[in-house]
């Protein structure tokens, strides 16, 4: 399977236009704004579109009421909107409950926030799991208000209706899933949110229709209480989830950042970071905390389940975090284009680790006379002959590809090709480690795959 190679060289500029289509929209936990986001979404790969009921029971939470906003604002005595919702709908905190009452600045007062510190900038707040309204502004804006008279209105409903949320499954030869999550839940916020969902459609269309040794199952959820909710239903079968990751804040400058799985060790976290290692920039891992994104959720004790977060910059430590600033100039179509090559380079690792057996143990076969010490150039080339001796010498059955890749210092597709060319060569034999890799090579699977390069 070649999936880099495949990538339209374009795709930095089809991320960016999907982003910018999905940016105005008013999204949050509940409502049409996550509606229309996953309908966006459907258009470009298949999904499977759930609707919760309010009201549920999940674990220790019940499924919100769905929230819908037309319009808000706040007008002066002049009936000019001083706040006005049309215009950026960060300007309202998310959630609200309805309102309309002609209120004096005083009264009005504790229901704005600002950014001091960033005058120019709206910030984004949330009020989810306790009934209030406001409105967040910049601080300049709410420096000019004058005392007075004004008619607020927050033209929202809470109703009992749903929680929706997308998923998007494709079949491997393998019922081992890898899960790639992302929140939907953020409103005109172009790096948190946007950035994760726009490269997960990203990928899930590069692996449409592709014969995978995994399944893959995308998900697209609000934040939280979307995680918790998708794993109450399917609580059963998340066994099945061998690799996760969730993808947040991709899309800007910054350099990555990958948060590790709770076992800190887990195939996913070593894939990560070989791919990030080989991938030539700065990057940095962080060990798994308890805070963060749906990582939580995926690694609470009663699941443990090998989940990490791919980000660039790190939640709450950047000013643009969760303020207008976070907007379509803060994302960068060529980083969302590299977030796309080192998820994909990550699928391919996880596709293609396995473990091998050395049929030619005893001392180091001859590879001349079987015309591998040559590249097809004509000349030795000695990583690609280093890697051979690489997988010879550790082909033992307990050494995986990745386990050479590390301990060789050699990029993993290259260490993958080698073990390729000795299996056509008759030195090498995969090592069936589980009845699952036993099934698929009694079907031929795995003979196929490692032939056809
Ligand atoms: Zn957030």
């Amino acid at each position: 399977m070649r999936l880099l190679e495949e990538i339209d060289p374009g795709i930095g500029n089809h991320l960016y236009r999907f982003a910018s289509e999905l940016y105005p929209i008013c999204r949050s936990i509940t409502g049409d704004g996550v509606r229309q986001t996953l309908a966006g979404i459907q258009s470009r790969i298949p999904l499977q579109i759930s609707e919760v009921p309010t009201g549920t029971q999940v674990f220790d939470w019940n499924v919100p009421r769905e929230w819908n906003i037309r319009d808000a604002y706040i007008k002066d005595a002049a009936g000019n909107r001083v706040v006005d919702f049309q215009a950026c709908n960060l300007h309202v905190l998310n959630y609200s409950s309805p309102v309309r009452k002609v209120m004096s600045l005083q009264e009005i007062r504790p229901h704005l926030f600002t950014i001091p510190e960033r005058p120019e900038w709206v910030p984004y707040r949330t009020s989810y799991y306790r009934e209030d309204w406001g409105f967040c502004m910049s601080h300049n804006q709410m420096q000019a208000l004058t005392d007075g008279n004004y008619d607020v209105c927050i033209d929202s409903t809470l109703t009992q209706d749903h929680l929706t949320y997308g998923e998007c499954y494709l079949v491997g030869r393998s019922t081992d899933e890898v899960l790639i999550s992302c929140h939907i839940c953020h409103p005109s916020l172009a790096n948190n949110n946007l950035s994760g969902l726009t490269v997960a459609t990203a990928l899930a269309e590069l692996l449409v229709g592709r014969e995978l040794r995994y399944s893959y199952r995308f998900l697209f959820i609000p934040g939280t209480i979307g995680a918790i909710t998708w794993l109450w239903r399917n609580r059963e079968n998340v066994g099945r989830i061998r690799h996760g990751v969730v993808l947040t804040g991709i899309g800007n400058e910054s350099e990555f950042h990958y948060k590790k799985s709770r076992s800190g060790n887990a195939e996913i976290d070593r894939a990560m970071k070989q791919v990030l290692h080989e991938n030539g920039r700065p990057y940095e891992l962080l060990e798994f905390s308890p805070y963060g994104y749906d990582e939580r959720q995926y690694g609470s004790p009663g699941f443990n389940l090998p989940v990490g977060c791919l980000m660039r910059s790190v939640w709450g430590t950047f000013p643009e975090y969760h303020t207008s600033a976070d907007n379509l100039d803060f994302v960068k179509p060529e980083r969302l284009a590299e977030s796309l090559r080192v998820c994909a380079s990550v699928v391919m690792v996880l596709e293609n680790n396995r473990r091998y057996r050395n049929l030619n143990p005893y001392c180091e076969p001859q590879l001349g006379k079987r015309g591998l010490y040559r590249s097809t150039g004509g000349k030795p080339i000695e990583a690609e002959i280093n890697a051979l001796l690489w997988v010879l010498n550790l082909s033992d059955g307990s050494h995986s590809l990745l386990d050479i890749a590390e301990q060789s210092s050699l990029p993993f597709e290259m260490i993958h090709n080698a073990a390729g060319k000795l299996q056509e060569n008759g030195l090498l034999s995969v090592f069936y480690e589980s009845a699952d890799q036993a099934r698929e090579a009694a079907a031929g699977n795995i003979a196929q795959v490692t032939s056809r390069r």
